[in-house]
């Protein structure tokens, strides 16, 4: 087979998101369909966003700018870094993927708190490098002293998604300070604050710091989650500007289209909208605890905009009757938690319907 060796390919099945809204509706003969699996924003975008990406419906026979210099601009007065620690990317999956191009080869190590997102992997096992598991703790907790154990000479970069998906369990301030400061050099963090803006714990540690400090740290944020703006693909990466620089050697030049720049660039002005997004999800997230504890099913306390549960042994026959009738979960398998789902917080409404089918179903 003439295939690149440096790829890992038998271990590289291709990725599954939740089932589109549509694909439900054809299978099951629905109208009604309630999608709570992918964790996007269940108020839609910003309505700035809106009129700016209509704006520039005129001008898409028109090339975006490579440099992505106007969002670059707006991020980093936003959130305190010069220019040359920003660099745009086609939603954050893309930065992993860079990532992984510019620093990885064949016999690196890459460390990945497990159960997490699963792009970590994928981007390890593009270039043949090895993926270090370390299962989190009891009650999906992060153990620094597991991480420093699993860390050699070969470790080339470490993931710290918090909050972690499909947790919702997030790394104190303390422990990521410790962490950092006490890994060698020659291991680059990545920190994936995709979830970051829904935390409200005091001790928390958006990474931003550390990157401020001059550690070797790579922020991911994404405009798909608490931005609201999943379909159009734009994420971002606040670090070192040399690291950054060594990215963009390999990045393409229009990665990022222009509606997703200046819909972008919007979404991130308007404070209102976040902070309407931000109290939707504590107060829905909290009605989904109590009808949750209602129904005797236990779960884990979030910090994000989804909640992982366990529904036993049943897990699988509930998610799919849940399919059935038109909700769609996310179902543990992918994280090997099979006795799990991820149900993304939704609207008040949505979150009825979800809780009514439970209801029927346990
Ligand atoms: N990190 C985490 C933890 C995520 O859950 C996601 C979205 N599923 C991403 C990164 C990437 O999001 P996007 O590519 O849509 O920006």
């Amino acid at each position: 087979e003439n295939i690149n060796p440096r790829r890992i390919l038998s271990r590289m099945t291709p990725y599954s998101p939740g089932k589109p809204i549509w694909e439900v509706q054809r299978e099951f003969g629905l109208t009604q369909v309630t999608k709570l699996a992918s964790n996007e924003n269940p108020l839609g975008p910003s309505p700035l966003a809106l009129e700016a990406i209509q704006a520039y419906l005129s001008e898409i026979h028109r090339y975006p700018d490579a440099d992505t210099v106007d969002l670059r601009a707006v991020i980093a007065e936003k959130r305190g870094f010069s220019l040359d620690q920003v660099l745009v990317t086609n939603g954050g999956d893309e930065l992993i993927t860079l990532l992984s191009e510019t620093y990885l080869e064949v016999g690196d190590e890459v460390i990945v708190p497990s159960p997490t997102f699963s792009e970590y992997e994928f981007g390890a096992n593009l270039l043949g490098a090895s993926i270090i598991n370390v299962p989190l703790r009891d009650n999906f907790r992060y153990d620094i002293d597991d991480i420093f154990a699993a860390v050699t000479e070969r470790t080339k970069m470490l993931y710290i998604c918090s909050p972690n998906n499909p947790t919702g369990t997030y790394m104190t301030k303390l422990d990521l300070h410790r962490l950092v400061k006490g890994l060698p050099s020659h291991v680059l963090v990545i920190f994936d604050g995709a979830y970051s803006h829904f935390v409200t714990a005091d001790d928390y540690c958006d990474g931003l710091a550390l990157v401020r400090e001059g550690y070797p740290v790579v922020v991911l944020q994404t405009f798909s989650k608490i931005y609201g703006l999943a379909g159009i693909r734009v994420g971002y990466g606040i670090a070192d500007a040399g690291i950054l620089q060594r990215i963009r050697q390999v990045k393409e030049p229009f990665n990022v289209n222009m509606l997703a720049q200046v819909g972008a660039a919007a979404a991130i002005r308007d404070d209102q909208h976040l902070e309407a997004t931000r109290s939707n999800n504590a107060a829905v997230r909290e009605a989904l605890y109590t009808a949750l504890r209602e129904l005797g099913l236990p779960f884990t306390p979030s910090m994000s905009n989804f909640v992982l549960v366990d529904l036993g042994v049943q897990a699988k026959a509930i998610y799919d009757t849940l399919m059935s009738r038109g909700v769609i979960v996310r179902y543990g398998a992918g994280w090997n938690l099979l006795n799990h789902v991820r149900i993304s917080i939704g609207t008040s409404e949505e979150n009825a319907v979800l809780v009514q089918a439970l209801k029927e179903i346990v």
